[in-house]
């Protein structure tokens, strides 16, 4: 059976999957970043960690077939297909403070408040901070260390496919920052399937 959520641009979403099952997370129009954080179902001190996964891998890059790895080193989830090849390991969740400091805008939308009014119902109490898996996000590291927020290089109906490797609690965020190339600045809908 194949769930299906529409996720209006700006917004986001939570919900549960079981060990095996997979996501497929679509970039509806293009050039759209969505924020991906998972929980252990049952234990919600075990969270994907991209500095982990980062380490585990000893690299800043996924492929299909590389594991996601959790806060406690254990895998969390696999990537299975990925049309664009780029996402951030990096950036923390979009938080209203991150605006005022960045862009001098005072209560803009944020991945932080998205995650956390969808994954309230979850039981999950606010987070000092969102370590997302930023999918889509290119995030371009220079060898002098500049690090620039670029445009992504997804394409309308581009998406990547993961597999649950313990049940999940899952919370994605369509990222409203129109101030950047972060989202080719013009937020849009993502669209995400389980099965
Ligand atoms: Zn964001």
């Amino acid at each position: 059976m194949k769930q299906e959520y529409f996720i209006e641009a700006e917004a986001g979403q939570a919900f549960k999957m079981k060990k095996g099952q997979t996501v497929r997370v679509i970039d509806v129009e293009g050039e759209q970043v969505v924020d991906f954080v998972v929980y252990k179902d049952g234990d919600l001190t075990e969270r994907i960690d991209p500095g982990v996964t980062m380490d585990a891998l000893h690299s800043y890059k996924v492929a299909p077939g590389d594991i996601l790895y959790s806060n406690k080193y254990h895998p969390i989830m696999t990537v299975v297909e990925d049309d664009v090849g780029v996402h951030d390991f990096f950036n923390p969740a979009c938080r209203p403070e991150m605006y005022e400091l960045l862009y001098n805008k005072k209560n803009h939308p944020s991945c932080y408040d998205n995650l956390s009014q969808a994954l309230e119902p979850y039981g999950l109490s606010q987070p000092d901070q969102y370590y997302p898996f930023n999918i889509f996000m290119n995030t371009v590291v220079e060898d002098n260390g500049a690090m620039k927020v670029k445009r992504p290089l997804s394409k309308p109906g581009d998406s990547i496919l993961l597999r649950a490797e313990m049940d999940l609690i899952v919370g994605v965020s369509a990222c409203p920052c129109s101030e950047s190339e972060c989202n080719g600045y013009n937020c849009t809908p993502i669209k995400v399937e389980v099965e």
